[in-house]
């Protein structure tokens, strides 16, 4: 039976995560349950609807996570189609599997389109993360099993379901710095709502790869051997491909011009530790001259979803090439994000810090949530979400060095207000890159900001007009409102 053999490496995934046989027990038991349960159903595209349990459960146990997830996987659909009830599960499967099951079907897609669509599966997303993210998880494995089968449904329902994995899924999961599943989410629904686009794009990466076949093995050797001579270990050498949907965006940027794009593949490399991360860019730019402003040390400081690497771009004679230097933890983070924190191991990994970045932001965004609850669904207010949380992002620094996140428009008064309300109340003068600037200077990544405080607060009425976040304009109002 072909579900018995799912089932089969299914278990074998989890046990290669180290995941204890008690609870791989547990797994066959919801297995069974969940057979039994569903009976003969079949969904709209003709599968056993224990296929997708499966499909989500696998899912989920490939991005390593721990075994109650995988269950509340196995039995997401269970209350929709069988009669099934939360008591049920509860007594069968314990308190935490029934809690993320409810919570999971909470997100289910909403009946109605337009912008209160969009702000209404927002707030819930929020919502859900806020109660517990791993719900998130499970919806994300839901949607990438739905979105391979999606020709099988009604044209609307297909493109809002695509619609919104790339609109509200890929960029909350890119967020949570899911780098790989905002990948997956974003790929599969491009394909769907763009068949053309996706195979044109899918056609510059293979013709890149098939012309650049023996190059790519040439610099992954040498820079083995160059490695191995300075007595460098190598974990492992790939090369990555980009996403396709992410090519195609660079591309539309870049009027569709092919050689402007550097990182359509990148080489990645892992080594033991961050020592060695440093150690190998420097050899690779002994070896070959990078291209100038191209180097990230995202170790040093790393992106506000938690990334880490060291990027650099070199001239390797025919091509410009991307390295992507990285630990095998910051590996991890990089594929599952704030999923690495729910990842099955025995030894714990040291990630404090990132964690301390991802909970800053959910609790940001349970704020929002509780704002959007007050307002009902304003649709300003929304905006204003939206435009904070998904707009391209620039990163600036404090003169000590700490990487503050604004949104593209942001002004030294947004900064200000983003590093304390205090500081920006007494917002006196700015200063970008050690020069004089206006309050409402545009500010560009890499910038660094000075701000001179006055003695007393010297909030005004037209700061409202200069400031783009939604934190400084609520300090401002908040300031105004006291006076
Ligand atoms: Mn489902």
């Amino acid at each position: 039976m072909r579900q018995k053999k799912e089932l089969t490496i299914l278990i074998k995934t989890m046990k290669e995560h180290c995941c204890p046989s008690e609870d791989l027990k547990d797994v066959k038991r919801a297995f069974d349950f969940a057979a039994a349960s569903y009976g003969g159903q079949t969904r709209a595209s003709g599968k056993p609807q224990i296929e997708h349990a499966l499909a989500v459960a696998s899912q989920l146990a490939e991005w390593k996570l721990t075994p109650e997830i995988v269950i509340a996987g196995l039995l997401h659909d269970i209350f929709e189609y069988t009669k099934v009830t939360e008591d049920d599960i509860r007594k069968k499967f314990g308190f935490k599997v029934a809690r993320l099951i409810t919570g999971e079907n909470r997100l289910d897609s909403l009946k109605y389109w337009g912008k209160e669509q969009y702000a209404e599966n927002l707030r819930r997303m929020f919502l859900a993360m806020a109660e517990d993210v791993q719900i998130v998880f499970i919806k994300f494995a839901d949607r990438i099993d739905n979105l391979k089968t999606l020709e099988f449904l009604p044209e609307e329902k297909r493109r809002r379901l695509a619609d919104e994995s790339i609109e509200i899924y890929g960029p909350i999961a890119g967020r949570l710095g899911m780098g790989k599943i905002r990948q997956r989410l974003e790929d599969l629904a491009f394909r769907q709502l763009y068949p053309k686009e996706y195979a044109w794009a899918e056609g510059i990466v293979a013709e890149y790869l098939k012309d650049n076949e023996q190059l790519i093995k040439k610099i992954k050797k040498t820079v083995a051997e160059d490695a191995k001579n300075s007595g460098i270990k190598i974990v492992e050498i790939r090369s990555r491909t980009k996403s396709l949907y992410s090519l195609y965006n660079k591309l539309s940027i870049h009027e569709r011009n092919v050689d402007k794009i550097y990182d359509i593949m990148a080489i990645r490399i892992i080594v033991e530790d961050i020592p060695k991360c440093y150690a190998l860019l420097g050899i690779i730019h002994h070896r070959w001259k990078p291209l100038p402003r191209r180097i990230k040390d995202y170790i040093a400081q790393p992106k506000p979803n938690g990334y880490r690497s060291l990027h650099t771009n070199v001239f390797t004679g025919k091509r410009v090439m991307e390295f992507q230097i990285r630990t095998p933890e910051m590996q991890d983070e990089a594929k599952y994000g704030i999923a690495a924190h729910w990842i099955y191991k025995e030894k714990q990994i040291n990630i404090s810090n990132n964690i301390k970045k991802h909970t800053e932001w959910l609790k940001e965004l349970s704020v929002i949530q509780k704002d959007l609850e007050k307002h009902a669904i304003a649709s300003q207010a929304m905006r204003s979400v939206k435009i904070d949380l998904f707009k391209n992002r620039i990163f600036v620094f404090t003169p000590k060095g700490d990487v503050i996140e604004l949104p593209e428009d942001a002004t030294p008064l947004d900064f200000a207000y983003a590093v304390h309300a205090d500081l920006g109340n007494h917002c006196k003068k700015a200063f970008v890159n050690e020069m004089p600037a206006a309050l409402d200077k545009k500010l560009r990544s890499n910038d660094v900001i000075k701000i001179q405080k006055s003695d007393r607060p010297c909030v005004d009425k037209h700061w409202l007009k200069i400031v783009c976040t939604r934190r400084a304009r609520k300090k401002i109002r908040e300031a105004l409102n006291k006076k």
